[in-house]
């Protein structure tokens, strides 16, 4: 089995598993191309960067110092049963285990169900706009079917939206929601879009990016939901 691909490493973080002081560790390749991608180095798998048997020393020696480690990137999902693997050797450190995830690939995600402890999830936009962002036809379908199967886990998700005008807008932002609250899921995010280069702006205006962030949208979702983090 090819080892796993690493292409970043963020050595301490308090915002990428809730209420835990973590490390993230960016898993090279992605299926997806959307058009905010904010991490387009990653989207190949190529040759990690990184030394995975380096990391794990690292990891040893952050043992009492740090509480989860997360798994994103790209995706991480992408790296099939040599991630599992890796993140079960990270979890017998006495981590719990965290994965951002686009939710492409269920079926990894429910043999990595077992080991992962709580997973972010991004429900980027309704369904007849997520060809368009992803470039990639099934990956609403996927998404959803990762959505149900974790929440039949019981473990910790919070889904994620983040809100690009170009693809969402405020009725868009409600139904997702509705759905989401309809599927009894708890945590959201709702994230602000913020351009990463000057070529994915596409001439949105700061006002239209703001727009998901008043007081009648914060008091509606608030209402619905367990805990909203709101990104801006
Ligand atoms: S899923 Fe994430 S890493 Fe993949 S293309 Fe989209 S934004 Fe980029």
């Amino acid at each position: 089995m090819r080892d796993i691909q690493i292409g970043g490493l963020v050595s301490f973080t308090t915002i990428d598993y809730p209420g835990k002081l973590a490390a993230v560790i960016f898993l090279r390749g992605c299926p997806l191309r959307c058009a905010y991608c904010s991490n387009p180095h990653l989207l190949d798998i190529g040759d990690g960067e990184y030394d995975p048997g380096k990391v794990f020393e690292w990891l040893t020696s952050r043992v009492g110092k740090l509480e989860a480690i997360v798994f994103s990137g790209g995706e991480a999902l992408m790296q099939g049963d040599a991630l599992i693997e890796y993140m079960k050797r990270v979890k017998n450190l006495g981590f719990k285990i965290g994965l951002h995830t686009n939710g492409f690939y269920p079926d990894v995600l429910m043999r990595a169900a077992q080991t992962v402890d709580w997973i972010g999830l991004d429900y980027k936009a309704t369904r007849d706009k997520y060809l368009e962002l992803t470039g990639n036809a099934i990956a609403y379908d996927n998404m959803i079917r990762s959505l149900e199967s974790w929440l039949q886990t019981g473990r910790d998700i919070e889904v994620r939206i983040t809100c690009d005008p170009r693809f969402i807008d405020r009725a868009a932002l409600h139904d997702i929601a509705s759905d989401l609250h309809s599927r009894g899921v708890k945590n959201i995010a709702v994230q602000k879009y913020i351009p990463h280069f000057e070529d994915n702006a596409h001439g949105t205006t700061a006002d239209q990016r703001n727009q998901f962030f008043d007081d009648e949208m914060r008091n509606t979702l608030n209402t619905m939901f367990e805990s909203v983090v709101w990104r801006e």
